[in-house]
């Protein structure tokens, strides 16, 4: 069925309007003002057309995530891709890039089909796995890359969880990743300074990444970049014109340590990083928001383990802080959870133009809540934001024309 959404706030990296969106055959057709009264649409586009009023709504592009761990195979008690699919929808994302931190790991073609099936069976998200950059996470092993050659829904590998330690591995695993066109994510984080500083752990690699992505042409992508250092050395790369693009989570730039000792890796940081990463926003060096969903079972948190849950809320998060307290404009939140993205993994998705996909999200901006647990779709609800006021949520989440999540409104 065929999809109007009428006198609705119409918003993304480059236009900010009233009006409605037609989709048809899971593309936009048609933007524009009244695009038709019933009589009309039965004789514009033919019968069979779901119509949403969307008045005192905004309608954005659906988001696209660059950086999430859906625990399938073999952490299922945590997430599994249904669930995972479930959290993305609620809040308001239609594409999902998984890290291969899975068990067995996502080294195999054979692992990334299946994960890719069962995304598919699930149909909620497109879901695209990243292979690990080295087998089964070993630090050294790269001819297991051979096996993703030519596949297009490969768009990026990592070790994600971990940095590559040794430089000359990831400096080889730059040359094959150039030579695919895939992207290297890049976790910072130099396991050998992790027990020694944390900031500089993030900070060395950071750098030492750069280097390497400059000598080698390869295009690299920092996940989670979390510190003022770590930043401006992405600032000075892109500055000279290295192939360089980056993301930061909701929750570092929400938290710091004033306000949250929350275990995550990298960890919550000070006020003025915070500060740096937002100053960095608004300059235009941060290209993306990537969630870092992390799900873990409360136990699995008692004992330690890092990450916290952000698919569901990252939305809200950046409004709250980007957009209600630091002045952010709307596209530019726009760009950073959709358009970049999707034009990073080199997708038809990200901006509310006739030809695109027909992945949107409708929100209500004027909608205030409390986080509560209970309410949250993920299989784990470990997340630090319980009990904070947010303002913003998803309402309506469209998928290719098929609403795929649907909340109170
Ligand atoms: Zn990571």
């Amino acid at each position: 069925m065929d999809l109007l959404i009428k006198n609705v706030q119409i918003i993304d990296s480059s236009h900010n309007f009233y009006g409605d969106v037609y989709i048809e055959n899971g593309k936009i057709k048609d933007i524009g003002r009244a695009l038709g009264t019933i009589d009309k649409i039965r004789n514009n586009f033919g019968k069979g057309v779901e119509i949403i009023d969307g008045k005192g709504m905004v309608l954005m592009p659906a988001f696209v995530d660059t950086h999430a761990h859906f625990r399938d195979p073999g952490f299922t008690y945590k997430e599994d891709i249904e669930t995972g699919s479930k959290a993305a929808v609620r809040g308001g994302y239609t594409t999902v890039t998984l890290m291969g931190n899975t068990y067995p790991t996502a080294s195999s073609k054979e692992i990334i089909d299946s994960i890719r099936k069962k995304g598919e069976e699930v149909g909620l998200v497109d879901v695209y796995q990243c292979p690990t950059i080295t087998e089964n996470l070993d630090g050294k092993t790269l001819s297991h890359l051979k096996e993703f050659e030519g596949l297009d829904y490969i768009k990026a590998i990592t070790d994600d969880g971990k940095g590559v330690d040794n430089s000359k591995v990831i400096y080889e695993a730059m040359e094959i990743a150039k030579k695919n066109n895939w992207i290297i994510m890049s976790h910072a984080e130099d396991k050998n300074f992790s027990k020694v500083d944390m900031r500089l752990a993030e900070n060395v690699m950071t750098w030492r990444d750069i280097e390497l992505a400059k000598h080698t042409g390869a295009r690299l992508h920092m996940a989670h970049v979390s510190t003022r250092e770590a930043m401006k050395y992405i600032i000075e790369g892109k500055n000279d014109g290295a192939n360089i693009t980056c993301e930061v989570t909701p929750h570092h730039i929400f938290l710091d340590d004033t306000i949250s000792n929350y275990r995550v890796n990298p960890p919550i940081r000070k006020k003025e990083d915070v500060d740096f990463l937002i100053k960095a926003i608004n300059l235009g060096y941060v290209d993306c928001i990537g969630t870092d969903h992390a799900p873990h079972s409360d136990e699995d948190k008692k004992n330690g383990a890092p990450g916290m849950i952000g698919i569901e809320l990252a939305f809200s998060i950046c409004y709250t802080k980007l957009v209600k307290e630091r002045g952010i404009s709307l596209s530019k939140l726009s760009s950073l959870m959709s358009g970049k993205p999707a034009e990073i993994l080199g997708l038809n998705k990200g901006q509310i133009q006739p030809g695109y996909d027909g992945d949107v999200v409708l929100l209500d901006l004027n909608k205030h809540f409390i986080v509560d647990r209970r309410n949250l779709k993920s299989k784990s609800k470990n997340t630090p934001f319980e009990g904070k006021e947010l303002s913003g949520d998803v309402v309506l989440t469209v998928k290719q024309g098929k609403v795929v999540y649907k909340g109170e409104f």
